[in-house]
């Protein structure tokens, strides 16, 4: 066993016979404990693939697959290391047709949901309404509720109408053999609960499911849970309450305190020792969950010493707080020799349009930054137009991927005969693609527009059938650009931008894409002293699948060295030397907690509540800090075009800091500043003979 373990993490990583569970606040190594016991379960004879660790995110996934990598070498790659969604497209992909799936089954994002759900409801709503219902709906799927019971459970009119779009919705997806996000976990939870021998087969095949982030699972997430590991309870589940901030998405803290009453036998494990943050940096953290009522009470010590004083700034404008939080980082780094890198500060706010202001700042000042999870390299167009064609030649029956590979780039195919075979599908209750080959087409529209969309389903099938045999990165490569050569995509988009130079950024991206999908084929043989080890080779149908899933959360962020910057939820369980919290003011964190036009409201009235989930951002957001840490705010704020008055949170006060040495007042800086330049300019005066 690796060392760098404290006792009660021994503990937690040894205990192997049954449910575990490790409750400890932030820093304290919980995720350490199951990169580390995945070592442990193998060191003591358990295969690999019979392990599953299950995190929030993909990144967080593919950063706990490197720490394993770098604890167990190569046996870690056949770990289960994944997302609960990632994990539900392997149980749906092997056991979907219990349900009526084909193994081919497309995953739709969120934009094609939207769509979908307008459509079904007759295709005149706005995308603000039908973003709404995919709320509800979503919401009530993750409550593992079907349509049916949605409507008896509807509570006025409203939801009994949207109750009636959802099951137009769930029959549209059963047509294009799609699912969206939801089901992912919805699906895999049917198939464990309803089917005796599919069930049986999971248990058999997980020997220990190891969750992180357990506080933000979800009722459904639960039950599958239970399911998956079955009487013998081979589960270790690490979290924090503290730390639970997806309330408004379902995540529910009952989920910890059932664990004892499913499992009797359940382990309990405190950590105490915090090894991330100085102590004032704790303290400050400690001081503000304070207010919060406790589930299990903890008590969370640093070792590393008091540290940097945590800084509060005030600022005028959200534009001189970008100028303060750049020129804080500056100056780290020309205080110290040699710099920190870049990569080594974080910027972190509470919503995503918060980060503007930030970024002009950062390119002003030459500084490299990263957005994580802002616009995502899945939604650029052109990567859209080629998953869409993935999916399509996945599974022919997906509309909305149909629509979009038939029209990018355009084939002379035009709106008409595309409405036309549209009706047509409608009519024959057939996808469109199942459309092209009905016979009884030849009679719903001329012969010349049946022949090119022919054509296209013919070219498809072609695809399919060399994608299926394809196998590898480099046969993958070859194949990805014969295909874009195929379809003039290149050519596509010089067509469609007036600017060569974005259209060459535009391809460029296309074939960063190719490469790296190319790559997830596998197949590279790696050669060392005295093994040669093919890893194994994917064909890149299959490649083609997990795609989507991919999109939404960007796994392919590479580490760069840059400045990060993160909205609050998405810094969750990562870790930076240097951090600014920006934004902390009244009505955005807290957010505005009595308005009524944000989901959050939607989703709890419960007002107490709420703050009670947005104090937990606030900690979850001063606990990423290593050893400094500077929160700032406004004293006015944007609102539309005014700027208006604005105040502090509640959170700086409740910190607790001693304003004396905190707060960094720029009067009494630029006071310091000036007489140290007095200083020195004196003594190199007395110091020059020349002086007058
Ligand atoms: P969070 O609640 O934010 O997810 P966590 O409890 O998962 O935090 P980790 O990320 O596992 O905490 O650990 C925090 C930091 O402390 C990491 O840098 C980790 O390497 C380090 N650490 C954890 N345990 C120990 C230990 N026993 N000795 C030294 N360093 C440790
Ligand atoms: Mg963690």
């Amino acid at each position: 066993m690796a060392a760098g373990l404290n006792l009660a993490q021994l503990q937690a990583v040894h205990y192997t016979q049954g449910p575990c569970l490790v409750l400890a606040g932030a820093g304290s190594g919980k995720t350490r404990v199951i990169t580390h016991k995945i070592a442990r379960l193998i060191e003591t004879g358990m295969a690999p693939r019979k392990i599953a660790a299950i995190t929030f995110t993909n990144k967080a996934a593919a950063e706990m697959r490197e720490r394993a990598k770098s604890l167990i070498g190569r046996q870690a790659k056949d770990v289960l290391v994944c997302t609960f969604h990632a994990l539900g497209v392997k149980m749906v992909r092997e056991d979907g047709h219990v349900l009526g799936l084909k193994p081919q089954f497309s995953i739709l994002d969120s934009d094609d949901v939207v769509g979908i759900i307008k459509d079904a409801a007759g295709g005149t709503a706005d995308v603000a309404t039908a973003r709404q219902w995919q709320w509800t709906i979503s919401k009530w799927k993750n409550m593992g509720l079907d349509y049916k019971e949605a409507l008896a459970l509807a509570a006025d009119d409203n939801e009994r109408a949207i109750a009636v779009i959802m099951q137009r919705y769930e029959e549209r997806l059963t047509a294009y053999q799609s699912v969206d996000f939801d089901d992912l976990i919805g699906m895999p939870l049917r198939l464990l609960r309803d089917h005796a021998e599919v069930r049986a087969k999971w248990q058999a095949h997980l020997g220990h499911v190891l969750v992180d982030e357990y506080q933000d699972t979800n009722a459904t997430q639960y039950e599958l849970l239970k399911l998956l590991v079955g009487e013998r309870g081979h589960l270790t589940a690490v979290g924090d309450d503290d730390q639970s901030i997806y309330g408004w998405r379902g995540a529910t803290l009952d989920n910890l305190k059932k664990l004892p009453v499913d499992y009797p036998q359940l382990k309990v494990i405190k950590l105490e020792q915090n090894y991330r943050s100085t102590s004032a940096i704790l303290r400050a953290a400690n001081n503000v969950i304070q207010p919060n009522p406790k589930l299990f009470p903890k008590t969370l010590f640093s070792e590393l010493g008091e540290g940097e004083p945590v800084r509060i700034v005030d600022c005028d404008s959200e534009e001189h707080e970008a100028e303060r939080a750049v020129a804080r980082i500056l100056g780290l780094r020309a205080g110290a020799n040699p710099p920190p890198d870049w990569k080594n500060f974080a910027i972190l706010y509470r919503a995503n349009h918060q980060a503007k202001p930030f970024e002009k700042a950062l390119r002003k000042a030459n500084v490299p930054y990263k957005v994580s999870g802002g616009t995502s390299f899945f939604d650029r167009a052109e990567i859209r137009d080629l998953c869409a064609w993935f999916r399509l030649w996945i599974n022919n029956d997906d509309d909305p991927a149909f629509l979009r590979a038939i029209t990018n780039p355009k084939r002379g195919i035009g709106h008409t005969t595309l409405g036309r075979l549209g009706e047509f599908s409608k009519s024959h209750r057939c996808s469109m693609f199942g459309a092209l080959f009905n016979s009884m087409l030849e009679d719903a529209m001329p012969a010349k527009g049946r022949e090119s969309l022919l054509e296209f389903g013919r070219y498809i099938n072609d695809l399919e059938y060399r994608a299926r045999q394809t196998r590898g990165a480099e046969e993958s490569l070859a194949f990805l650009l014969d295909w874009l050569k195929e379809i003039g995509y290149e050519q596509h988009l010089h067509d469609a931008e007036d600017s060569e130079k974005v259209a060459a950024a535009r391809w460029t991206n296309v074939l960063e894409f190719c490469d790296w999908m190319a790559q997830r084929a596998g197949g590279k043989t790696t050669t060392s002293a005295d093994t040669t080890t093919v890893s194994e080779a994917k064909s890149l149908l299959e490649v083609s699948q997990t795609i989507a899933l991919l999109s939404t959360i960007s796994e392919r962020e590479k580490e760069q060295d840059m400045v990060i910057l993160s909205t609050l939820h998405a810094s969750k369980g990562l870790e930076w030397p240097h951090v600014t919290l920006i934004g902390v003011n009244e009505g955005l964190l807290p957010f505005k907690l009595d308005d009524d036009d944000g989901r959050q409201q939607k989703v709890s009235d419960d007002t107490a509540q709420r703050l009670q989930e947005e104090r937990r951002l606030m900690y979850v957001g001063i606990t990423r800090a290593q050893r400094s840490l500077a929160v700032s705010w406004t004293k006015r704020r944007k609102k539309g075009r005014e700027l208006v008055a604005a105040m502090p949170s509640r959170f700086i006060a409740e910190m607790g800091l001693d304003n004396s040495t905190a707060r960094e007042d720029p009067r009494e800086k630029l006071r310091q500043l000036r007489e140290e330049f007095a200083r020195k300019a004196q003594s190199s005066a007395a110091a020059s003979p020349d002086a007058p």
